[in-house]
């Protein structure tokens, strides 16, 4: 492509640069490689015991939002694959399968693959067993509880303790508690304003797929 057209392209937002070195117009590069997309947010159940104001998994108003997954192969355009319920951790057998099936099925070479919590406490120790996953995002919530509290300093010191996650912390800005942060055990220290009831929640750059295939580990 010339230089004109390419900043006539760019100007009207369309192409794209492709890690190959191309630049490209259409949703699939001439080298093969889709067009990359920054996140997927993809929600394998919907159970959670915690019951936010504004959860996206509840309110009829995201569900024109929601793309149904059927195929594990229709996320390889994306850069971040986020697992997340509900609550992961509510199901975490199924949840790994789903991660084993991912991993053995999809072309995650340059994918990183992120699994978004809350915690359930009773579970909380299969966050140091999960397989292929690349960091988890913590969410500490408007008015956390004491044992929520304490699940948040069991999951930071998992986090210090395991170097080879990209662990980030998300805080409720309504969070009115004192909770003591350790930085270096966080990638990123991220506080966020809970959206309003008519705004979506869901971030501007990701994709929210419900995965409409089985979690016994039959995929493969
Ligand atoms: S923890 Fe997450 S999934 Fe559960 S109710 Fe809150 S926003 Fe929804």
């Amino acid at each position: 492509m010339s230089g004109t057209l390419h900043r006539i392209a760019k100007a009207f937002g369309g192409g794209w640069n492709c890690p190959c070195g191309r630049f490209s117009l259409g949703d699939t590069c001439a080298c093969g490689r889709p067009k990359s997309r920054p996140r997927a947010l993809v929600s394998l159940h919907h159970e959670c015991n915690r019951g936010c104001e504004g959860c996206a998994d509840t309110l009829e108003r995201t569900q024109d939002e929601r793309t149904s997954l059927f195929y594990m192969e229709d996320l390889a355009g994306f850069e971040e694959i986020i697992v997340t319920g509900g609550e992961p951790l509510l199901r975490p057998v199924e949840v790994q399968n789903w991660l084993d099936d991912y991993n053995m099925l999809a072309q995650r070479k340059h994918q990183r693959v992120y699994l978004f919590t809350s915690t359930s406490r009773p579970h909380l120790y299969d966050l140091v067993h999960f397989r292929w996953i690349d960091g988890l995002t913590f969410t500490v919530h408007k008015n956390p509880s004491g044992e929520d509290i304490e699940a948040f300093r069991q999951v930071q010191g998992i986090a210090g303790d395991s170097s080879h996650l990209n662990s980030r912390l998300k805080l409720d800005m309504r969070c009115n508690v004192y909770l003591d942060i350790c930085t270096s055990s966080w990638t990123i220290i991220e506080p966020f304003t809970w959206m309003g009831l008519e705004e979506s929640c869901l971030p501007h750059d990701a994709v929210l797929f419900d995965w409409q295939g089985p979690l016994d580990g039959s995929v493969r």
